[in-house]
C-alpha cells in the first residue's frame, strides 16, 4: 500500500491511495469550553438535509455528553478497542508537542486503523454498529461521573463532563473512501469536502463499517449510504443566499453558544497546511496549537479541530486530542492579544472569514486567572472574506449601550 504523510502522527503511514490533496480543505475549529448542548446545530441540519423518508435516524451533525454519551453508542470506546486488540498496551506517542507543522504533536508509534486491519478482508479496521446503537442520539445528556456534594473547581473537576460537537470530519485521509470497494465515495478537490455517490453507492456499508466516527450512514429506503455534505452548496458559493462568497454551513451559523468559526484552509506539500498566519484557524492550529484534531490516532487526518474543556481530567482528553492537550488549555486559559482577538470572530459573520487584522487598542483592566494577573486590552479584529473585502470588526470588550429612559418605561 502507499506510504502518505500524515503530519497529526508526525510520520508516515500506509493508505490505499496515492497521496492526492485539494487546494483548500473545509475546517472548522469548535470551542468545547463555550456550548450550552442546545442542539440548534443539530436541528439546523435535521431540518435541512434529513426530513425524509429513512433518513429518521441519521444526525449528521449530532451533540454527546461524554463520558458516556454517543451516537451511535459508544462509538469511540469500541474503535479504541479495536486499536489496542492490535496492538496491545502499544498506542503511544513519542517526542514532545510544540513541534514543526509536519509533525506539531510528536509522533505517533502506534498503529492507526489503516495499519490494524488485516489487509485481507479489510483495508481499514472497523464494525457496523447494531440498529439499537443508533437509535438514542442525546442518551445519558448531563450525566456526569458523579455528583459530588461540596462542588468542583478548577484546574480539573473531580466530577465532570461536557458537551462534544460531532460531524464528518472531511478527512484528509478518509476511512470511506478507502473502504468503498464501488469508489463511491470521493474528495472533492477544490474544497476537500466527501461526498457520497448516490448512482455508484450500491449499500454495501463498507464506508459504515470503515469511518471510526461513524459518520457514514445507510439509508434503508433508497439502499444507500449518506453522509454529511458540507453544506456545499453555501460553501461554494452556489446557494442563492450566498450572494456568490464562501458562507459557513448550517450548523456552523446558527451556533447561539458562537462555539464554531469554519475556514477553508491552503494545502502543500505532503498535505501540510499552507503557511497562512493571518488565517484564524491556521492561527489557532499551527501558531499557538490551541485547538486539536479528534482522536488523531485514528489516523484519517481529521479537519475539525476542538479547543480541550478546561476542567476534565488531563489523561481522558490526552487519550480523546492527543499529546497537546496541557499546552493548549493553558494557551486557552491564558490567552494572547491575538487568540483574544481571533476567539471573537466566532459567529461574527455568516462569511467565511479567510485573513484577519488586529489593531491594538487601550488597556482597559486586569483580571486574575488561574491566580496569574493579566492585563487586557480593548484590541478590534477585522475578518476579511475570500476576495480581502471587510466582511466583520468587532473589539474585545462588547460595547456598552445606555437605552434612552423612554424605551424603559413601561
Ligand atoms: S448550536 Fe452551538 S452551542 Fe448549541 S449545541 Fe450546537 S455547537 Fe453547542
Ligand atoms: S469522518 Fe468518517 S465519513 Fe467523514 S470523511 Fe472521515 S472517514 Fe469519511
Ligand atoms: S456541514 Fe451541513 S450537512 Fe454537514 S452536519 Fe453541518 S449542516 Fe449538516
Amino acid at each position: 500500500m502507499p506510504a502518505v504523510h500524515n503530519w497529526q502522527l508526525g510520520r508516515e503511514m500506509t493508505y490505499r491511495y496515492d497521496p492526492a490533496y485539494p487546494k483548500l480543505q473545509f475546517a472548522a475549529v469548535f470551542n468545547i469550553n463555550r456550548c450550552i448542548a442546545c442542539q440548534t446545530c443539530t436541528m439546523a441540519c435535521k431540518s435541512t438535509w434529513t426530513l425524509s423518508e429513512g433518513q429518521d435516524l441519521m444526525w449528521w451533525n449530532n451533540v454527546e455528553t461524554k463520558p458516556f454519551g454517543g451516537y451511535p453508542r459508544n462509538w469511540d470506546v469500541k474503535a479504541l478497542k479495536l486499536l489496542e486488540q492490535s496492538n496491545p498496551g502499544k498506542q503511544t506517542w513519542s517526542g514532545k508537542p510544540g513541534g514543526p507543522k509536519d509533525a506539531p504533536y510528536g509522533k505517533f508509534d502506534g498503529k492507526t486503523l489503516f495499519e490494524a486491519a488485516d489487509g485481507d478482508q479489510q483495508v481499514v479496521s472497523g464494525y457496523i454498529p447494531t440498529d439499537e446503537e443508533w437509535t438514542a442520539p442525546n442518551i445519558y445528556e448531563d450525566t456526569a461521573t458523579a455528583y459530588p456534594k461540596q462542588g468542583v473547581s478548577l484546574p480539573e473537576h473531580s466530577a465532570w463532563f461536557f458537551y462534544l460537537q460531532r460531524l464528518c470530519n472531511h478527512c484528509a485521509y478518509p476511512a470511506c473512501v478507502a473502504a468503498c470497494p464501488r469508489n463511491a465515495v470521493y474528495k472533492r478537490p477544490e474544497d476537500g469536502i466527501v461526498l457520497v455517490d448516490q448512482e455508484r453507492c450500491r449499500g454495501y456499508r463498507k464506508c459504515v463499517e470503515a469511518c471510526p466516527y461513524k459518520k457514514s450512514m445507510y439509508r434503508p429506503t433508497t439502499r444507500t449510504s449518506e453522509k454529511c455534505i458540507g453544506c456545499y452548496p453555501r460553501v461554494e458559493g452556489s446557494d442563492p443566499a450566498t450572494e456568490g462568497l464562501p458562507t459557513e454551513t448550517r450548523c456552523m451559523s446558527v451556533c447561539p453558544g458562537k462555539i464554531r468559526l469554519q475556514g477553508l484552509v491552503q494545502i502543500g506539500d505532503k498535505g501540510v497546511w499552507k503557511e497562512d498566519p493571518k488565517n484564524p484557524l491556521y492561527h489557532m492550529v499551527h501558531i499557538e496549537q490551541v485547538a486539536l484534531p479528534l482522536y488523531p490516532q485514528f489516523g484519517t487526518q481529521p479537519n475539525i479541530y476542538y479547543i480541550p474543556p478546561r476542567w476534565v481530567p488531563r489523561p481522558y482528553l490526552r487519550q480523546m486530542f492527543g499529546p497537546g492537550v496541557d499546552a493548549a488549555i493553558e494557551r486557552y486559559t491564558n490567552p494572547s492579544r491575538e487568540m483574544l482577538g481571533i476567539l471573537q470572530l466566532f459567529r461574527a459573520s455568516q462569511q467565511i472569514v479567510f485573513s484577519y487584522e488586529l489593531v491594538k487598542g487601550p488597556k482597559v483592566e486586569e483580571v486574575v486567572v488561574d491566580g496569574k494577573t493579566r492585563e487586557i486590552f480593548n484590541d478590534t479584529v477585522i475578518g476579511f472574506d475570500s476576495k480581502g473585502k471587510e466582511i466583520v470588526r468587532i473589539s474585545v470588550l462588547e460595547p456598552f449601550v445606555e437605552r434612552p429612559g423612554y424605551l424603559n418605561s413601561i
